[in-house]
């Protein structure tokens, strides 16, 4: 070869190796649609095609089209540009967080391996059970985790064999759409049939009815607040429920106060207090409530004492004390105490105020970072208080101590699906704690942290007479 043929070759391994780069954001090999439809039954009727043809593909190949769906999600193009996207179009949270909970969505979400089969052997032959798919589900899914919960669901829901069928809330239209394209061209490129991950271009309350009302919907999973919940619960359909949080954090006296001051601002204050599992309200042992609060502002907390401006947050940040305002859902701390005339720097994290059991701050799920502090006596009379301010949501609760009695009794008192001791609210959903992840958690209907099995059905399979080999 000659310097020129040299040249040109190496010029032409540059720009096919950037047209290979380019591939995983530009090309559509899914055919038209990408996974959007126009109408409702358009996108349910493709994804029950694409369901049937799925059926017949092997657990491999399933194995397959889940990594494609990871590998998308971790292409770092992508996944800064769904952080970056959710945060603008919502308005909630913040980039950097979004990176981290897209990446452990699409990394922790467990695959086919949560399949496990039982087998019963014996004189009388073999039995087994496996999980079997439902066929097509609804998945309805919130603005404070728009992308994670498209992720999760879909890594999920596929590997237990269904297709999907995603309604997400209309205020995060675009990044919601945007991923199931994305979600769509891998799964093609992978091989998977087209349209096992579908939505509609409108999304809207109208659309989320007629998916729910779909004859050919066989499941729904409503994750978001009480009213949502509550409408999967009553249309008669097998439904999954992850719904609304208030989360109370307990610190004793036999904590160890430091740690447990900088996991509280830390938990509660990662995406801006966006997950439901995030620290809610501080009920602190009154002998211990001044050292924790000073090692909060040691770790970025900011106490606001002044009545005043403690009542002109609650008129800011509240609709009369009863619901949180959504201009202000997942705005940081900095930006929240700007509206009220304080200017601090990005350190502050946490706004503290220290109130009431009564409170707005404590009885709202605020989900943004203003963290309540309650004192009281002891600590037999903070596990009451945090049972009576978790509202029976058996959601999620964290206690810092070192009384292994006392955080007994309050795991057995509160009943949360999630109850995390000694850490931030987030190792409860494997950031520092041991488990996977999910952001789908189905306290009420009681799947807990959803994985592929919750999204399957139990099968059994019998052949009569002599496959035992004992
Ligand atoms: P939301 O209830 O307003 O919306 C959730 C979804 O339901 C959206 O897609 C929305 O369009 C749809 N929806 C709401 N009301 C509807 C109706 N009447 N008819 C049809 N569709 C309807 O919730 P949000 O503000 O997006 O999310 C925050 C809430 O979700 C909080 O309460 C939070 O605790 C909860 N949440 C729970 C979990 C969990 O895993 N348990 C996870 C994330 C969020």
């Amino acid at each position: 070869m000659n310097l020129d043929e040299a040249v040109v070759e190496s010029i032409v391994k540059k720009v096919l190796s950037q047209l290979e780069d380019q591939q995983p954001h530009e090309s559509c090999c899914c055919g038209g649609e990408c996974g959007v439809f126009k109408t409702m039954d358009e996108a349910v009727s493709a994804a029950v095609v694409a369901q049937q043809e799925y059926l017949g593909r092997s657990m491999h190949e399933r194995a397959k089209y889940v990594q494609a769906i990871r590998d998308v999600v971790l292409d770092q193009e992508n996944l800064e540009y769904i952080s970056r996207k959710a945060v603008e179009e919502t308005g909630m949270g913040g980039y950097a967080y979004k990176l981290v909970k897209n990446r452990l969505a699409a990394v922790k979400t467990p695959g086919i391996e949560d399949l496990t089969t039982d087998a019963m052997t014996g004189d009388d032959g073999l039995t087994l059970v496996e999980y079997s798919p439902f066929g097509v589900i609804g998945s309805i899914t919130p603005t404070t985790n728009p992308t994670e919960t498209i992720i999760c669901n879909s890594i999920g829901m596929l590997a237990a064999g269904n297709a999907v069928v995603f309604s997400p809330h209309p205020r995060a239209k675009e990044v919601s759409l945007h991923l199931i394209r994305l979600i769509n061209k891998a799964l093609a490129v992978a091989g998977a049939p087209a349209n096992l991950v579908v939505t509609v271009s409108e999304p809207s309350i109208a659309n989320t009815n007629a998916m729910m009302n779909h004859p050919k919907i066989r499941m729904l999973v409503a994750t978001g607040g009480p009213g949502i919940v509550k409408t999967v619960l009553s249309s008669g359909k097998k439904a999954i429920g992850a719904g609304a949080g208030n989360p109370p954090v307990v610190v004793d006296e036999t904590a160890d106060i430091e740690k447990a001051a900088k996991d509280i601002v830390d938990g509660c204050s990662f995406d801006n207090n966006l997950p439901c599992i995030a620290e809610k309200e501080i009920i602190a042992v009154d002998s211990v409530a001044d050292y924790l609060i000073f090692n909060m502002k040691k770790n970025g907390a900011y106490e606001v004492k002044d009545q005043e401006i403690i009542n002109k947050l609650v008129s800011l940040v509240t609709k009369e004390g009863k619901s949180p305002v959504t201009d202000y859902v997942g705005k940081s701390a900095k930006y929240i105490l700007e509206q009220v005339g304080i200017n601090v720097g990005d350190e502050v994290k946490v706004i503290l105020v220290e109130t009431t059991e009564d409170h707005p701050f404590v009885q709202v799920e605020l989900m943004m970072p203003i963290l309540p502090l309650v004192r009281v006596p002891d600590v037999d009379a903070a596990i009451d208080m945090a049972v009576r301010v978790e509202h029976g949501n058996r959601h999620t609760a964290m206690m810092h101590s070192r009384n292994v009695e006392k955080l007994t009794k309050m795991a057995k008192l509160i009943q949360t699906t999630i109850f995390v001791k000694n850490g931030p609210s987030y190792a409860g959903i494997g950031v520092g704690g041991e488990g996977y992840t999910t952001f789908t958690i189905a306290g009420p209907t009681g799947e807990g942290l959803t994985s592929a099995k919750s999204f399957a059905r139990r099968r059994r399979c019998v052949l009569v007479g002599g496959m035992d080999v004992r």
